[in-house]
């Protein structure tokens, strides 16, 4: 990749070695952020929280507050660090991202959002790879910056891991298409300017390749988009109807016919992005912490799950990198990610369930004490990314049948 001639200021246009890299990184976070709190001490009120639970008003803020933070991160040359710099990346390795990630959270950062995560690691990696060049140059460097926000229309009420049995129709009207249908768990779709699109457009072939990819405006006359009120109180979700929505054969993101390749690169890069999430809900530090204020680290049990928390977390960033590694060298997405988001959802349950056999009955009743009913925000929150972007049992399916080669189950 081009390394970035300074469009951006903040890193240089050679490749800087890693070691100069993370000076500049530390610098420009200094003048950005204020550090973390270290050390044993326990936030008065901590956030284990894997899913929002806010009104309209206060998700937008959160958005809003993502998104500005995003787009100083890429006009400083550090948002989109081993893009090239003709769509406002740094042009640098994978090593150096790793740098990056790791300083920038020892400072308090906004927290990131699902709906900008869609748009800067799942849609715009999509483009990148599978639109035209006119399609990349339109799309592209704005979802990056999330100057627009697009989310991913992908599940419907009859088609979620068997997301080939889609029934979302597009049919072709001359110059463009006609689309109807509906979909459903569609995150951020309330605050997006776009909607990933996957539709039936040939019901005379096998499933799969009668699919197709569009970009769908969400402003279109006929998309109408309902949020879903979650029992927990927020509204993350949408079903989102479409009637008769027209929209031009150049939103059209690859071949007619090719919309199944695009899903599975739309997957690919989103079981990688979920097992980046390490941010989301406490971690093994957190862990530790409870642990140690609740007097328990010398139990031998303990020990053993504040021990199995760290080292999955650690395999979990690992295989991040080496995903990173692979990306970089042009390889398309393979079963990693399956790997790297298997391992992370799996440590996400770990951490719960470790928290909830520390604190017993404390973590079922709000008594006031911190760090205790915080934790259940945690422990009901990960199974939802255990099902999102494909769950834990089709990944399994994913590493068995096609990084491992075993026999395909019987459909
Ligand atoms: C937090 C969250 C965010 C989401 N955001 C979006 C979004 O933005 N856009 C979008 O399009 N979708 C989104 N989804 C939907 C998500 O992709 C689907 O929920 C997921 O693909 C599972 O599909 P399903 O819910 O229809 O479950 P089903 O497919 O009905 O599966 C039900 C159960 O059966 C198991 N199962 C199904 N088939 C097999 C099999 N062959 N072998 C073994 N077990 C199997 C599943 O693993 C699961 O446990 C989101 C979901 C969540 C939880």
């Amino acid at each position: 990749m081009t390394p970035n001639p300074g469009a951006s200021g903040s890193v240089d246009a050679q490749v800087i070695d890693v070691d100069a890299f993370s000076e500049k990184c530390v610098a420009w976070l200094d003048e950005h952020l204020d550090r973390r709190e270290t050390g044993p001490a326990v936030a008065a009120d901590p956030n284990y929280a894997i899913f929002h639970n806010h009104t309209h008003d206060e998700e937008r803020a959160l958005i809003d507050a993502a998104r500005d933070w995003q787009r100083k991160r890429v006009d400083a040359g550090f948002g989109a660090i081993t893009w090239g710099s003709e769509w406002g990346g740094a042009g640098l390795t994978a090593s150096h991202e790793r740098v990056y990630v790791g300083l920038e959270r020892q400072y308090t950062t906004p927290d990131r959002h699902e709906t900008v995560l869609v748009t800067v690691e799942l849609v715009a990696p999509t483009l990148h790879a599978l639109g035209t060049e006119e399609q990349r140059q339109r799309f592209v460097r704005p979802f990056l910056r999330t100057d627009e926000l697009c989310c991913q229309l992908f599940s419907e009420p009859g088609a979620g891991s068997d997301l080939a049995g889609l029934s979302t129709k597009a049919a072709a009207t001359g110059d463009g298409w006609r689309i109807n249908g509906q979909k459903v768990w569609s995150s951020g779709a309330q605050f997006s300017e776009w909607g990933l699109l996957i539709a039936r457009t040939d019901t005379t072939v096998a499933k799969h390749r009668g699919m197709t990819a569009f970009m769908v405006p969400m402003d279109a006359p006929g998309v109408d988009v309902r949020p879903i009120r979650q029992s927990s109180g927020g509204s993350t979700f949408n079903e989102v109807f479409l009637t008769d929505v027209e929209i031009p054969d150049s939103l059209r993101i690859g071949a007619e016919g090719d919309g199944w390749k695009v899903a599975l690169t739309t997957l690919g890069f989103e079981r990688n992005s979920s097992a980046g999430i390490v941010s989301a809900g406490g971690n093994s530090a957190d862990l530790v912490r409870l642990a140690k204020s609740l007097g328990i680290t010398d139990d031998p049990l303990v020990r053993q799950q504040l021990a199995d928390a760290a080292i999955y977390e650690r395999a979990s960033a690992l295989m991040v990198a080496r995903y990173a590694e692979r990306e970089q060298s042009g390889a398309v997405p393979g079963v990693e990610g399956s790997i790297g988001k298997l391992v992370w959802t799996q440590n996400l349950k770990r951490i719960g369930d470790a928290a909830a056999s520390f604190l017993g009955p404390k973590i079922l009743a709000d008594t006031g004490e911190p760090n205790t009913f915080a934790w259940t925000e945690h422990l009901l929150g990960a199974p939802g990314y255990r099902i999102a972007g494909g769950s834990d049992e089709i990944q399994r399916n994913i590493i068995g049948e096609r990084g491992l080669g075993l026999p395909r189950e019987p459909r």
